[in-house]
C-alpha cells in the first residue's frame, strides 16, 4: 500500500539529527521559551522575509491571537473562503466575529480580490486567505483591496510554508499570518505547534503577551491572555526541519508536475495554479463527479487517498446556529462531494509516484 503520507519515514530520514536536537532541548532546563524557542523564531522570520515571528501552541491558536491583536470581536465581520479547513473559521467565531463565506471559482480552490469585494460590508474588519493545499493566493491584489477598504489581511498560511507569489516569501504580505506546524504540514513538529509573522513590531508584542497569560512581566497582567506558547522540544525539532523544507518542498513540487502532466488528457480538474504562484503543494487535489469510485479503484491498487474536506464549514453541525443551508454555497458543496487528494510527500519514491499515476489512468 503507498501511504498518503509517511510520517515515520519523514522522521527515520532525519533521525540523528531531531533526536540529538530532543536531547539538547531536554538537557538545557529551558522548558517554557528560551534559547531553542528564540532561535527557531528568529529562523523562521529570515525564512518567511518577516520582521517578526511569534511560537504559540498550534495554528488555529495562531489565528484566533492573530484576530484577537487587531481587537477583531463581537459585531465584526471577518471574510473567509467557503472552502476552507474548519479552524479558519472557528478563529472567526472563536473571538465573537461573524465569518462571512466567500466562494473560489469552480477550478481554482482560492478566493480572489475580485470575488471578495463585494462582500465587503461597513462591518468588515479584515480578510482572512487562506493558501489551500499549499497553493498561494494572489497576496498582491488581495492586499490592495484591503488597503483601498482600510482592512486588515490575516492569512491563513497553514498549508503554505515556502510557498511564494512573484517572489515574495507567503508570510511577508498580509498584517498577520498565521502558521500551523501540525505534524503533517510541510514544516511539521513532533506534535502540535504554531506561530504568526508580521512585520508589526507592535502587533508582535501584543500576539507574544495574550499567549502568555496576557502578560509581558511576570505575574503582572494587562489583559484576558491564554496559555498558548510554542514547546522549546518542538521549537529544536522545527529548526531542523526548516534546513530540508525546500528540498522537501522541491520533491513535492516534482510530484506534482509528474502528475500534471500525466492526467492533463484525463477528464479531472487540476489543481490549477495563479500567475506569479509557487505553489508547495501540501495537497495534490483533484475534483472529479466520481470521487466515490476513482477512491475505491484506487484503495484496490493499493494507493491511498484522503479527502480535504467531505463537509463544507457552513454545512457542519457546529454552524447550525448560523442558519446556513444547504445549496448556499454551491462550489463548497461540489467540491465536498467531488474532491479527492492524491499521495504527495517528499519521502515518496519515483516508483511509488508511477505506481499512483498508472492506477489513476487505469480507471479511465
Ligand atoms: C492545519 C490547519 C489549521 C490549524 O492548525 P492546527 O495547528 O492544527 O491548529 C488551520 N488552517 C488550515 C488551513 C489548516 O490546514
Amino acid at each position: 500500500m503507498i501511504p498518503f503520507l509517511d510520517l515515520k519515514a519523514a522522521y527515520q530520514a532525519l533521525a540523528k539529527e531531531l533526536d540529538e536536537a530532543v536531547l539538547r532541548a531536554s538537557r538545557s532546563g529551558w522548558y517554557i521559551g528560551g534559547p531553542e524557542v528564540e532561535a527557531f523564531e528568529t529562523a523562521f522570520a529570515q525564512y518567511t522575509h518577516a520582521q517578526h515571528c511569534v511560537g504559540v501552541g498550534t495554528g488555529l491558536d495562531a489565528l484566533i491571537l492573530a484576530l484577537r491583536a487587531l481587537d477583531i470581536g463581537a459585531g465584526d465581520e471577518v471574510i473567509v473562503p467557503s472552502h476552507t479547513f474548519i479552524a479558519t473559521w472557528l478563529a472567526v467565531s472563536a473571538v465573537g466575529a461573524t465569518p462571512i463565506p466567500v466562494e473560489p471559482k469552480l477550478g481554482s480552490y482560492l478566493i480572489t480580490a475580485q470575488d471578495i469585494a463585494p462582500h465587503i460590508s461597513p462591518r468588515t474588519k479584515a480578510i482572512m486567505p487562506v493558501h489551500l493545499y499549499g497553493l498561494p493566493a494572489d497576496m498582491p491584489a488581495i492586499c490592495a483591496l484591503a488597503k483601498q477598504h482600510g482592512l486588515y489581511v490575516v492569512e491563513d498560511a497553514a498549508q503554505a510554508h515556502g510557498a511564494t507569489f512573484d517572489g515574495q516569501r507567503i508570510g511577508s504580505h498580509g498584517d498577520v499570518v498565521a502558521w500551523s506546524f501540525y505534524p503533517g504540514k510541510n514544516l511539521g513538529a513532533l506534535g502540535d505547534g504554531g506561530a504568526v509573522t508580521t512585520q508589526n513590531p507592535t502587533l508582535a508584542k501584543r500576539i507574544r503577551q495574550l499567549g502568555n497569560y496576557g502578560s509581558a512581566i511576570k505575574y503582572y497582567n494587562e489583559e484576558l491572555g491564554v496559555n498558548s506558547r510554542l514547546d522549546p522540544i518542538q521549537a529544536a525539532v522545527l529548526a531542523v526541519k526548516l534546513k530540508y523544507l525546500d528540498a522537501w518542498n522541491a520533491r513535492r513540487q516534482a510530484i506534482a508536475a509528474r502528475y500534471q502532466s500525466a492526467f492533463a488528457d484525463l477528464p479531472i480538474v487540476l489543481p490549477s495554479t495563479l500567475k506569479g504562484a509557487n505553489p508547495v503543494w501540501h495537497l495534490y487535489v483533484i475534483t472529479t463527479p466520481q470521487r466515490e469510485a476513482l477512491q475505491q479503484h484506487l484503495t484496490q491498487s493499493g494507493v491511498q487517498t484522503l479527502i480535504h474536506y467531505p463537509v463544507p464549514p457552513h454545512l457542519q453541525q457546529a454552524y447550525q446556529s448560523l442558519g446556513m443551508t444547504n445549496g448556499q454555497y454551491p462550489v463548497a458543496e461540489q467540491y465536498a462531494q467531488q474532491v479527492l487528494s492524491l499521495p504527495i510527500g517528499p519521502q515518496m519514491s519515483d516508483e511509488e509516484v508511477a505506481h499512483t499515476i498508472e492506477a489513476v489512468k487505469n480507471f479511465y
